[in-house]
């Protein structure tokens, strides 16, 4: 009987150890409370900021499938997006605009030099004004009106350019023009869509291989020009002879009324195409930024053309209007990318 009773009552305590014991194994699926602990602070932000938290979770969601590919994008190039982004679309300016005014006048009035050669140039054959600058401004008229060809091309030189913004004669000056903080004091700029810098040209035999050597020598340069003032600034005791255009220095220089002629490369390029007797010497030994000039007071228009110019350097336009006019001389950079008060000096 006893050992009978005794059977079982092992057997249960041997059971009863396999139960206890058993607990303890599923102890170690209590490891996987640690991967409940990931779950932990899922709901812990939640707990603190409710709100965050759950944006956070539908965003992620729906990312998988659709947002995969914009969510990379905003992310590689936000300050880029935003700028196209803010452009209206053609022929659908925002009431109240500068750029309206622009639209129903039905075509946008830019300055732009007629004599620089590359940059603004009034090509005899064609009887058009042409070049690198030419190109940027019929961009505004392309996103102003979806039509690059609504555009009045006005002549400015150097020293006109601030005055005819100033007098409301032109919309823009798109003109081989360095952005300056002197300059901004009068007029707005956009931001640098050319990175140049002033060099010497001179006759192929003539001693003078750099701006220091012009101590003694004539150098020419247009009024109004940074070129002109900067040869004082890196050489002065040279003496600056003054004209109104670019190819006015050539021909003062060819006249012997000059020895040298010192502006920005892109210009001097221009020159040396005209005369092949010409060379360019020495360093680039300033920079000249070039912006786009806007009259003050027109901030919207401003960010309006930093679109556009954003727009062009992000998609291939910038490069293909560069390789135009300069692939022959320079190596097409990547686009500038200062802003005009970064740039400002
Ligand atoms: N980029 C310089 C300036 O804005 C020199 C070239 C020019 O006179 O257009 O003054």
């Amino acid at each position: 009987m006893t050992t009978y009773l005794r059977i079982p009552a092992l057997l249960i305590v041997l059971v009863w150890l396999a139960v206890a014991c058993a607990p303890a194994q599923p102890a170690a699926p209590a490891k996987p409370a640690e991967p409940a602990k990931p779950a932990a602070p899922a709901p812990a932000p939640a707990a603190k900021p409710a709100e965050p938290a759950k944006p956070a979770q539908p965003a992620e969601a729906p990312k998988p499938a659709p947002a995969e590919k914009p969510a990379a994008q905003p992310a590689a190039k936000p300050a880029e997006k935003p700028a196209a982004a803010a452009l209206p679309k053609p022929g659908e300016m925002p009431a109240g605009t500068y750029m309206k005014t622009i639209q129903d006048r039905g075509k946008l009035v830019a300055g732009v030099k007629t004599d620089v050669l590359l940059f603004g140039y009034l090509n005899p054959r064609s009887n058009k004004i042409e070049g690198f600058d030419v190109d940027m401004a019929k961009e505004i008229a392309r996103a102003i009106f979806g039509d690059p060809e609504k555009i009045e091309l006005k002549e400015v030189t150097s020293a006109a350019r601030i005055p005819a913004l100033k007098e409301g004669i032109v919309d823009v000056v798109v003109a081989t023009m360095t952005i300056t903080k002197q300059r901004m004091e009068e007029i707005e700029f956009a931001d640098v869509y050319y990175e140049s810098g002033q060099q010497v040209l001179v006759p192929k035999n003539s001693p003078i291989k750099s701006i220091q050597d012009t101590a003694g020598k004539r150098v020419c340069a247009a009024k109004g020009s940074t070129s002109e003032r900067n040869i004082s600034k890196f050489q002065a005791q040279a003496t600056v002879v003054q004209t109104d255009k670019y190819p006015e220095c050539l021909l003062a220089v060819q006249q012997g009324r000059a020895d040298a002629i010192s502006t920005d490369d892109v210009i001097l390029m221009g020159l040396v195409e005209q005369d092949p007797n010409m060379q360019i010497v020495g360093d680039r030994f300033t920079q000249e930024p070039y912006g786009i000039g806007i009259a003050k007071g027109r901030a919207e228009f401003v960010q309006f053309v930093n679109a556009v110019l954003a727009q062009a350097k992000q998609s291939s336009r910038w490069k293909e209007i560069h390789q135009k006019w300069l692939g022959k001389y320079v190596q097409t950079p990547n686009p500038p990318t200062r802003t005009a008060r970064e740039a400002a000096q």
